[in-house]
């Protein structure tokens, strides 16, 4: 079935919402497959937000994605991409209603706690590139 990987950003994991996340999303329906935390390079970070490259915030972006332990997740189950991004809320935690991640705990575009891929396609290459075939269920 569909899949789609989650990340919990330096700041959501330094705010200690990792267990509040996961649960969100246990509660939701969808199966776990995957799980690891470590602090990724920032020429991983870069491959990961290469369509940003030219954007004007892309070098804060990977010093602040670079600063600290990241949570990676793959989470498995019907329409997986788009229930993720739902449950995230927007890219500008304004827009973000009270009840998903991001209008639930955070205020700046910059610091928006957690990442969801935005497509099935994006979502099979992100999880190739964060984890290796023998990491995943
Ligand atoms: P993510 O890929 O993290 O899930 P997204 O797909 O909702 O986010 P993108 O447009 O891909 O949004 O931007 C990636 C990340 O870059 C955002 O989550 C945010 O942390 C950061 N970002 C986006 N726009 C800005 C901005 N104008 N200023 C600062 N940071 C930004």
């Amino acid at each position: 079935s569909e899949r789609t990987f989650i990340m919990i950003k330096p700041d959501g994991v330094q705010r200690t919402l990792v267990g509040d996340i996961i649960q969100r999303f246990e509660k939701k329906g969808l199966k776990l497959t995957a799980l690891k935390m470590f602090q990724a390079s920032m020429d991983l970070l870069r491959q990961h937000y290469n369509d940003l490259s030219s954007k004007s915030f892309f070098e804060d972006l990977i010093n602040y994605m670079s600063s600290g332990p990241l949570v990676c997740m793959v989470w498995e189950g019907l329409n997986a991409v788009k229930t993720g991004r739902q449950m995230l809320g927007e890219t500008d935690p304004f827009n973000s209603l009270p009840g998903t991640i991001r209008g639930d705990y955070c205020l700046h575009i910059g610091r928006n706690v957690c990442h969801g891929s935005d497509s099935i396609d994006s979502a099979e290459k992100e999880i190739y590139l964060w984890f290796k075939k023998d990491e995943l269920c």
